[in-house]
């Protein structure tokens, strides 16, 4: 892989809240089809560095660069500032994100929530957004499902409406937030599914999730994430098989397989 273009590379990325580096130096490249999964213990920084790349975090330190391009920030001062409107939403449109908790309009309808990024952002006409939306819906198996408001939904239908509303812009990336840890146990299965047909589709993913059947079935590659750095990187076989002969990821897998 090491000679096509990596999509994202984040150089020695640090986030800082007040006195605590919730992200600290981090390198990653992530190449175009590769499908990484991001696993670790609670509040060591997975879902920070998910949103540094989505730009929703403004970091401190470190270069994020998209096909090649370095982008999103501008330094002044020898400081770190976002770059405003419109490039941000530019990069963000080819970044798509979903999130634990859904985070639907509640106001609209499943495909007024699908078609409000091509209308919206793309500024695409309402026909064109339209088509686009029930295409996606479609994809994620919720046409029948398209007239309703989220709240009728159960959580895992919330999800795959989430993730049709976050293909709809086409992106190029897709970063999933433990997806699946606000679902009833069983309706994770439906939500991996639909991942797991966007992956077969070739889409570049990022997924941080506590689900190591996924994970092992899913990833091209495993990082081990602890206290805001990288504490190991290897094939699913490495990590599941021989836990990086590391005490730490032995540990951590023990206590949530
Ligand atoms: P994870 O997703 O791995 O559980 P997070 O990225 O959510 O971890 O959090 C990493 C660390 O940063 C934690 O100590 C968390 O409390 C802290 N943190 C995250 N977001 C904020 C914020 N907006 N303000 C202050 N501290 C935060
Ligand atoms: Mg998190």
């Amino acid at each position: 892989m090491s000679d096509v273009k990596p999509l994202i590379q984040l150089e020695n990325i640090t986030k800082r809240f007040k006195s605590l580096t919730a992200v600290n130096g981090v390198n990653l490249a992530v190449h175009p089809g590769e499908k990484l999964v991001i696993i670790g213990p609670s509040g060591s920084g997975k879902s920070t560095l998910l949103r540094s790349i989505n730009f929703l975090e403004e970091i401190d330190e470190g270069t994020i660069r998209f096909e090649g391009n370095e982008v999103g920030y501008i330094r002044r001062h020898g400081k770190l500032h976002l770059d405003k409107q419109p490039v941000i939403c530019a990069l963000r449109a080819e970044i798509g994100m979903v999130f634990q908790h859904f985070h639907l309009f509640p106001h609209m309808t499943v495909l007024g929530n699908v078609m409000e990024g091509p209308l919206t952002v793309q500024k695409k006409s309402a026909a064109e957004s339209r088509e686009t939306a029930l295409a996606m819906l479609a994809k994620v198996g919720l046409t029948d499902k398209k007239d309703v408001y989220p709240a009728t939904l159960s959580g895992g239908q919330k999800q795959r409406v989430a993730i049709a509303r976050a293909i709809a812009m086409r992106p190029k990336l897709m970063l999933f937030d433990e997806p699946t840890s606000a679902l009833d146990p069983e309706l994770v299965g439906e939500v991996f599914d639909t991942i797991h047909a966007l992956a077969d589709e070739g889409m570049t993913m990022i997924i941080v999730t506590h689900h190591m059947g996924f994970a092992r079935e899913l990833a091209d590659r495993v990082i081990f994430m602890e206290k805001g750095n990288f504490l190991a990187e290897g094939t699913p076989r490495e990590f599941f098989a021989e836990g990086m002969n590391n005490e730490r990821i032995q540990s951590f897998l023990n206590r949530i397989l």
